[in-house]
């Protein structure tokens, strides 16, 4: 049996909603969810236990898309993401529109990101950052959680959200969960949708090289050449390579070799329109 969970559309639903509550375990998403948000809801149950609350909110921040980027037609699929929530237990979810979560317009004061946000994802997709750690931060405020999950299929953000909390002291755990994936290496996400029949069976090039790229760094070879190297692969197979790097796992600076690790590969790379990002340890 599954508890339908509360639906809060605006602030003062969510206030209601969340008054005395325990331990609040929070997952943001912009919805179209999949088995990817489904770990991360797991997790902050079992961060909150049961007598914590879990908390998704629903939500496609329109400060965190460029011009000319997949906005309009991102996917939306509400009842069903309901169902998923429910069937995880969750108790609350927060589905705002922008009036809510903007109701003066435009934030006149915004998070500057810093200096993670202009390399790789940032450089791509500039304001991509300061939109989303704005958001993440007005959700928090909203929400007060104790505890907010994200994934590590966004490392670069999951890196960007956590030095946030700490350098603003936000009072709060931000945890990381394991990349959920296709049986055939793909990550799980929103946008594979977009992909042809044709481009979606290209598609696990996209990890498989990821793990050739760390299986050659782990036997010693140069960085530089293994990172060329998996870029000019995935050309082959038909991607349009925007990065493929191999960066220190936690401050995301470049590094020359694997003795100044723990490194991560990170790839951002198109396929027809659709852009995929992807990462691994090594
Ligand atoms: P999104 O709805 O795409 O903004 O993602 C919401 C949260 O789900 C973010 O913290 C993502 O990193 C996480 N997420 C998305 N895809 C996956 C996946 N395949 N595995 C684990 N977490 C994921």
């Amino acid at each position: 049996m599954t508890a339908r969970p509360i639906i809060a559309n605006t602030r003062e639903e969510l206030s209601e909603a969340l008054a005395s509550r325990g331990e609040i375990g929070f997952v943001p998403t912009m919805g179209a969810l999949h088995d990817g948000h489904a770990s991360l809801l797991t997790r902050a149950r079992s961060e909150v236990g049961e007598s914590g609350a879990v908390v998704a909110s629903i939500f496609v921040n329109p400060l965190q898309f460029g011009v000319g980027e997949d906005l309009d037609r991102y996917p939306r699929t509400l009842e069903a993401d309901l169902m998923i929530c429910a069937d995880h237990g969750v108790d609350v979810v927060f589905v705002p529109d922008v009036t809510q979560v903007y109701p003066d317009g435009d934030p006149e004061v915004t998070i500057n990101p810093g200096p993670k946000a202009e390399i790789l994802e940032g450089a791509a997709r500039p304001g991509h950052f300061a939109g989303v750690l704005t958001v993440v931060a007005k959700l928090f405020g909203l929400l007060g959680p104790d505890v907010a999950v994200f994934g590590e299929k966004d490392y670069q953000q999951l890196k960007v959200v956590t030095r946030m909390a700490a350098d603003l002291d936000l009072r709060l755990d931000v945890i990381g969960v394991p990349t959920v994936r296709e049986p055939d290496g793909l990550a799980l996400s929103s946008r594979n949708v977009y992909l042809s029949a044709e481009e979606r069976a290209r598609a696990p090039a996209l990890h498989r090289v990821l793990r050739e790229c760390a299986a050659r760094i782990v036997e010693g070879k140069p960085l530089a050449a293994v990172t060329t190297d998996g870029a000019a692969e995935l050309e082959r197979t038909g991607f349009v390579v925007d990065y493929l790097a191999a960066r220190h796992a936690e401050t995301l600076a470049p590094i020359d070799s694997a003795a100044d690790g723990p490194i991560r590969l990170l790839v951002a790379a198109r396929l027809g329109k659709t852009r995929l990002i992807d990462n691994i340890g090594v």
